[in-house]
């Protein structure tokens, strides 16, 4: 098997911040193009604008252009809303990789005041001000988080299917992140729902064996799929499986087509994070880089994470590229 453009595996996988290691790098190429395609999409769908811009500022990043990326990002921070705050939160990302922390500290600061600020934006801050080991910082907005979750989240995390709650990797990682600091387990630690048991999976399984027996004709194929941010994070976690392909997103697409197409089948999306997976393997014991870890993983689902394929046309596209289905995955020919 080849494998292209992967750092030998007993190396550190490449650190965001190497922006001088990735402009040597061929793919550097890649990124300017898609950052220029993107660009270009901009007039053709002015209401996807801010999401084009912010992919297009991560495009430029990978290609070097690091002063390009911050100005794109700084006039969508300045048109504010929603997607200024997003774009605040990317802003900062280029910042710190670009190196310059006390500039990223002040935009933290401001991201904090920021009036659209909701959870999703606290939780991608914390788990990004971990990754770079600033772990007071990450410990300030996991709280931010926590402060932001609803009492019925609250009951969610505490029910049997804890486990499965969304915001339960987030304070998982808030935990991590107190353990590191020294920090006594607090109130919202003992929130943390443990992993799944063997009885929980079993059962699991066992609901899945029996949906699967009773259901007749049309089979219902079930995939288990990263969305466009996740799959970036796969490559990164995992490159020897995972690579940057442009055409990935493009190639799934005419694929559940053809099957669709052969008759018979509906198509079930599974979005998965590369974390939820890394997780599921290693209370498994399991290689998460196995096909068969994922279908594993994929028992342990819940239907009511699925989403049926195709979307509807004006539906968001379940690439989570922030377009609609007919403008994105869907536009693929
Ligand atoms: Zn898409």
């Amino acid at each position: 098997m080849s494998v292209r453009h992967a750092p030998p595996r007993d190396t550190n996988p490449l650190p965001s911040g190497a922006i001088v290691a990735r402009m040597t790098d061929p793919a550097a190429d890649v990124a300017r193009k898609e950052a220029e395609e993107l660009e270009a999409q901009v007039a053709e769908y002015p209401d996807d604008r801010a999401e084009i811009l912010r992919e297009a500022a991560y495009a430029w990043l990978d290609a070097g252009e690091v002063a390009r990326a911050e100005q794109i990002l700084r006039e969508l921070v300045t048109e504010g809303g929603e997607d200024g705050c997003w774009a605040r939160t990317d802003l900062i990302e280029v910042l710190y990789t670009d190196g310059r922390e006390k500039t990223a500290e002040a935009e933290l600061d401001a991201l904090a005041r920021h009036p659209e600020l909701d959870r999703g934006h606290c939780a991608v801050t914390a788990e990004r001000l971990a990754e770079r080991g600033f772990l007071t910082r990450a410990l300030a907005w996991y709280d931010r988080f926590v402060a932001r979750l609803s009492s019925d989240d609250l009951d969610a995390l505490r029910g049997p299917k804890g486990w499965m709650s969304l915001e339960a990797p987030t304070l998982r990682g808030r935990r991590q992140v107190r353990e590191e600091l020294g920090l006594p387990p607090d109130a919202t630690d003992e929130l943390v729902p443990g992993p799944p048991t063997v009885e929980d999976l079993a059962r699991l399984r066992k609901k899945m064996e029996r949906f699967a027996s009773s259901r007749a004709m049309p089979t219902q194929v079930r995939v288990v799929v990263f969305t466009r941010p996740e799959r970036r994070e796969a490559c990164r976690m995992w490159p020897a499986t995972y690579t940057a392909d442009d055409d990935y997103f493009d190639a799934v697409e005419r694929h559940w087509r053809e099957i669709a197409e052969s008759g018979g089948s509906s198509i079930r999306l599974y979005p998965i994070t590369a974390r939820g997976l890394a997780r599921f393997a290693e209370t498994e014991g399991l290689d998460p880089e196995q096909e068969e870890t994922r279908t594993r993983y994929l028992d342990t689902l819940s239907d009511d994470d699925a989403v049926a394929w195709p979307p509807g046309r004006n539906a968001p596209c379940w690439c989570a590229s922030g377009r609609k289905y007919k403008k994105c995955c869907g536009a693929v020919r």
